[in-house]
């Protein structure tokens, strides 16, 4: 096979939370020969009750580090394990893997390293399921002070996935320092480590399994059953998941992003379904018959409005502006201005207990004719490539919010034309939500 047609393929922790799940996992994989780099997460909850093996993980690594005894939650990550492992009737060795692990933990290691372990043995199992040849990312993966992988690492794991006729399994979540001890990515990492695989081997797709249909169009505790977007660009991405949509890990955009690898987000435990497609450019088809990929929002911002006469002839005001904000640590999101007005949106947590003390300093340095500080707005975002192409986007928008009787603090439309930013009370979060969906998805 080439190395250009190969996928890489992570599966997230309910998708492998139990036998059966794995059973799914593997007639997934087993469906197409382009399925060849597999990243598994650690088992996940089986249902709202259940705990994660990483959790349970780091309180073992915890526990033994204040000599407490970790035996109870040790027991469960054990059985677990070997409970997959007898259910799927194989021997993948995991009984000294588990026994060593408990010795290490006594004598102590890092919490990267215990919390590794979750998918470390979860790759042990899934290759030995697989017939497929084990990669520890502990060799191959270099993690940066940053947190993120380190360039080197695509070499070092492209070598080590070269041969495009094998099938591959390699632990999601972890790598090595640059001292050669385990060190995890953040939370939910195996994201990241499977759009690291996928830049490394050249994939041609990254399919990311997990338990929902795709990325949704909107807030499903807002909207009731939001559709699932078919395809969506990594910019439009940014742009909502900015805005508190959740998609994929932050860290994980960035690797397929710079090498255009697309990434289609599945559900294992709904194959059929075509699931969410991440793409640069958007195909004929969807500029077509989308007009939005999505609305998306947040109620946690806080407004500065500084209005002073003649403002636009006065050189450097708003430089003198961010410089107070700079000045006490707050970045801002959004600048939205007029002639003779300026305001800044901040995140509300970062001026909370301070804006006294931050208007006064605006006070002082613009000797402004007005000063208004909101400390709590909402702002909503209707995102889409589409909508520097069509014609009566905004006038939709500022029919939907009118009729459902919203008023609208704010407008924001950013120079890539890429989203109309609205801001509202906190109050009308919902509604304004709930209207914007409805006027653009019927
Ligand atoms: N198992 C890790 C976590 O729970 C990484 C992941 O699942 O992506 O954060």
């Amino acid at each position: 096979m080439e190395a250009s047609a190969r996928f890489v393929c992570k599966f997230g922790g309910s998708s492998l939370a139990s036998a059966s799940q794995f059973r799914k996992v593997q007639a997934i994989i087993e469906a197409d020969p382009r399925r060849s780099i597999i990243v598994p997460s650690a088992p996940g909850k089986r249902d709202a009750k259940d705990a994660k093996i990483t959790d349970l993980l780091y309180l073992c690594q915890h526990a033994a580090s204040v000599d407490a005894d970790f035996a109870v939650a040790f027991e469960q990550i054990a059985s677990r394990f070997l409970g997959i492992e007898r259910e799927l009737g194989l021997d993948a060795g995991l009984a000294t893997e588990l026994a060593a692990l408990r010795e290490a933990l006594t004598h102590g290691i890092t919490a990267d390293h215990a919390a590794s372990r979750g998918e470390y043995l979860n790759a042990r199992l899934l290759a030995a399921l697989l017939d497929a040849e084990f990669v520890d990312p502990a060799e191959c993966v270099v993690i940066g002070a940053n947190g993120l992988a380190d360039p080197q690492t695509w070499a070092l794991l492209g070598t080590r996935l070269q041969d495009a006729s094998r099938r591959y399994v390699v632990p999601g979540f972890y790598g090595r320092d640059g001292e050669g001890n385990i060190r995890t990515f953040s939370r939910g990492g195996s994201d990241v480590s499977g759009a690291v695989a996928a830049r490394a081997a050249g994939a041609a797709l990254y399919e990311n399994w997990t338990d929902v249909p795709g990325l949704l169009m909107a807030d499903p505790r807002i909207v009731t059953d939001p559709r699932p977007m078919d395809e969506v660009t990594y910019a439009e991405i940014r742009e909502l998941s900015y805005m508190g949509a959740s998609v994929l890990h932050e860290e994980a955009m960035a690797p397929v992003r710079e090498a255009r690898i697309p990434v289609n987000i599945r559900n294992t435990n709904d194959p059929a379904h075509p699931g969410t497609r991440i793409v640069a450019e958007l195909s004929p088809e969807t500029i077509k018959n989308t007009q939005i990929a999505g609305v998306a929002g947040k109620s946690s911002f806080a407004m500065i409005t500084v209005a002073k006469h003649l403002m636009n002839r006065e050189v450097g005001f708003v430089y003198r502006l961010l410089g107070v904000l700079e000045h006490n640590g707050i970045a801002f999101e959004h600048c939205p201005s007029s002639i003779d007005s300026v305001s800044v949106v901040v995140d509300a947590a970062c001026i909370e207990g301070r804006a006294e003390q931050v208007l006064a300093e605006i006070r002082r340095t613009l000797e402004p004719d007005a000063l208004d500080f909101v400390p709590r707005i909402a702002l909503v975002a209707i995102v889409g490539e589409g909508m520097s192409h069509s014609v009566g986007i905004a006038a939709k928008v500022f029919a939907a919010l009118a009729a459902a009787g919203v008023n609208v603090r704010l407008i924001n439309q950013g120079a890539s034309e890429l989203n109309i930013i609205v801001g509202v009370a906190p109050d009308d979060y919902p509604a304004a939500v709930r209207a914007l969906y409805g006027a653009f998805v019927p």
